[in-house]
C-alpha cells in the first residue's frame, strides 16, 4: 500500500471499504503527476472521526454536512468522504441534500463524467495489478482509452443538476487533450440557462484550468461552438471572423487561440493571451486603400479585459498582472530604440510591476501566434531580449527611490518644506537620469535641481 495511505487505512479498519476515487484514479491511469488522493468510505463521518482519533490521527471535520472529514497522515491531508448520493438539484448549483450511507456504485453514479467515476480500493493502490482492480461501473476505462469525455447517465439531466458541469467538460477536453462524446457535447447548448446561474468564482476556476490545458484551442473552440462562451465572456464572440491585416495570417480569434497555446501554461499569461486583442473588433476600420486598421484597440482591449475579469471575480493581484501584460503588449522596442528609450520602457514595466522576462514571454507568444512559423520571430526576439537584459543588468535608476539625492536633501537644497513641487522635481530628475544614468550622482543632481528650482522661482 501507498505509505501515506497506510495509517489511514489501518485506523479506519477493513470494514471501512476505503477507496481512492474520482480524478485521482483517472490521473494515475493517465500517468499525470500531482493531485491529491480523494478517498471514499462506507463509514459514517462521526465513525471516521472516532476511529481516526482512537488511532492517534489528526482529523478535521471539514464538511460534515457533505460527509467529509480531513485526515492528516504526516504532512499530508486526505479528504475522506462517506459514500453518498446527491438528491434534488432545484437551483442547478448544488444538491438540496445529500444521502449518506449508500453503496459505492451510487457514490460513483453522482459523479460528472465516466472517467471521473472510477474507484480503486486503497489496499490495491500499490499492488502490481492495480489496474485490474479498478471499480468502473460506467465504462470510464473504455472512455479513457478512447480519450472521450462522456457524462454519467443522461447528459442533459446531469448538466441541469449542476450548471458547472458543461464548463468542466470543456475544461477536461483542454486539460487532457480529449474530445467530448457527441451526446454529451450536444446537450450543452440545451443547458445554457443552468450554466448561466453558476457562481462566477467557480466558472473562473474552470476557465483558468481550461486556458492552461495542453489543448486550450480545442477547449476554447468548444466554448464558442456550444454557446458557453457568451454566458460570461460575450465580448469574445465578435473576435470570431474578425479579419486582420497582412501582418497576421489569422483572424483575431484564431490568432488569440494561437497566442494562448504559444504562451507558457501560466494563468496570467494565458488570460492575457486570450484577452489582449479583445478590443480589436470594436475598433476595426478599412481605409480606402483596403488596409485594415484597429485604431486605439489597446485601450479598448484593456477596458474589456478588465470588465471580463471583474465579472469573473478574479483576485486583485491576478487582475493587475493580466492588465499589465495587455497594456504593454503593443509596446515593441526594436533595434532603432535608443538606450534611453529602452530604459524608459523598463521603467514603464517596473511601474506596472511587470517583470521583463514575463513581458518577453508574452511578447514572443504574441509573435508566434501570428502564424508564420517560429523564424524569423525567435531570433529577432532573442536579440531584443539580450539587449534589454543588458540594459537592465546595468541597474540603471528607474524609480525616484534610485536617485542619488533623496527628498530630504532636495527640501534642504530648496529651503522649503515638501509639497507637490517635490514630486515634480523628482520626476524631472528621473527623466534626466533615464536619458543619461551618468548624471545620477549627488553633484550631478544638485546642479540639475538648482536649475529647475530657479525656473520654479522665476515662474512663481
Ligand atoms: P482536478 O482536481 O484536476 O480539478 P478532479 O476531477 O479531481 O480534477 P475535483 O474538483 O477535484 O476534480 O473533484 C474530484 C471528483 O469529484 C471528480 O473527479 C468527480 O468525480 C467529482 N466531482 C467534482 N465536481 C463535480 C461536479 N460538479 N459534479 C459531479 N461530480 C463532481
Ligand atoms: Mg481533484
Amino acid at each position: 500500500m501507498n505509505e501515506l495511505l497506510r495509517p489511514i487505512a489501518e485506523a479506519l479498519g477493513p470494514d471501512a471499504r476505503l477507496h481512492a476515487v474520482g480524478g485521482a484514479v483517472r490521473d494515475r491511469l493517465l500517468g499525470r503527476q500531482g493531485g491529491d488522493w480523494d478517498l471514499a468510505t462506507a463509514l459514517m463521518p462521526d465513525e471516521v472521526l472516532r476511529r481516526a482519533k482512537a488511532a492517534g490521527l489528526r482529523a478535521i471535520p471539514t464538511g460534515l454536512q457533505h460527509g467529509t472529514v480531513t485526515l492528516l497522515s504526516g504532512e499530508h491531508g486526505f479528504e475522506v468522504t462517506t459514500f453518498r448520493g446527491d438528491e434534488g438539484y432545484s437551483d442547478g448549483r448544488r444538491p438540496d441534500s445529500v444521502r449518506l450511507g449508500v453503496g459505492l456504485e451510487e457514490d460513483l453514479a453522482r459523479r460528472d463524467f465516466t472517467i471521473n467515476a472510477l474507484a480503486l480500493p486503497v489496499e490495491a493502490v500499490a499492488a502490481p495489478d492495480w489496474r485490474d482492480r479498478i471499480v468502473d461501473p460506467f465504462g470510464g476505462l473504455t472512455d479513457l482509452a478512447a480519450k472521450r469525455i462522456r457524462a454519467v447517465g443522461d447528459p442533459e439531466a446531469r448538466f441541469r443538476e449542476d450548471g458547472l458541469r458543461p464548463f468542466r467538460a470543456c475544461r477536461f477536453a483542454s486539460q487532457l487533450g480529449f474530445r467530448l462524446d457527441e451526446a454529451t457535447r450536444d446537450a450543452i447548448p440545451r443547458c445554457l440557462d443552468v450554466a448561466a446561474k453558476v457562481a462566477a468564482e467557480r466558472v473562473q476556476v474552470e476557465l483558468t484550468k481550461l486556458l492552461c490545458g495542453v489543448d486550450s484551442a480545442t477547449g476554447l473552440q468548444l466554448l464558442a461552438d456550444t454557446g458557453l462562451l457568451d454566458l460570461w465572456t460575450p465580448e469574445l464572440r465578435p473576435m470570431i471572423g474578425c479579419g486582420q491585416d497582412a501582418r497576421h495570417r489569422y483572424p483575431v480569434w484564431e490568432h488569440s487561440l494561437a497566442v494562448v497555446a504559444a504562451a507558457p501554461a501560466d494563468p496570467g499569461l494565458r488570460w492575457a493571451a486570450l484577452l489582449h486583442d479583445v478590443g480589436k473588433p470594436g475598433t476595426r476600420s478599412v481605409s480606402e486603400d483596403g488596409e485594415v486598421h484597429f485604431q486605439g484597440h489597446e485601450g479598448h482591449s484593456l477596458a474589456l479585459a478588465e470588465a471580463i475579469l471583474r465579472r469573473l471575480k478574479v483576485g486583485r493581484a491576478h487582475l493587475e498582472d493580466v492588465l499589465a501584460l495587455v497594456r504593454h503588449h503593443g509596446n515593441h522596442p526594436d533595434e532603432a530604440w535608443s538606450p534611453a528609450a529602452c530604459r524608459r520602457f523598463l521603467r514603464r514595466l517596473d511601474e506596472d510591476g511587470l517583470d521583463l522576462e514575463r513581458w518577453g514571454a508574452f511578447r514572443l507568444a504574441d509573435q508566434l501566434g501570428k502564424g508564420f512559423g517560429d523564424e524569423p520571430y525567435r531570433s529577432a526576439h532573442d536579440g531584443l531580449m539580450a539587449r534589454l537584459r543588458g540594459i537592465r543588468d546595468a541597474r540603471p535608476p528607474l524609480r525616484t527611490a534610485d536617485l542619488a539625492l533623496q527628498g530630504r536633501a532636495l527640501m534642504d537644497l530648496a529651503g522649503r518644506p515638501g509639497g507637490p513641487w517635490l514630486g515634480r522635481l523628482q520626476k524631472h530628475l528621473l527623466e534626466a537620469v533615464l536619458e543619461d544614468p551618468g548624471l545620477n550622482t549627488e553633484a550631478g543632481l544638485r546642479q540639475i535641481a538648482q536649475g529647475w528650482l530657479e525656473g520654479l522661482e522665476g515662474g512663481a
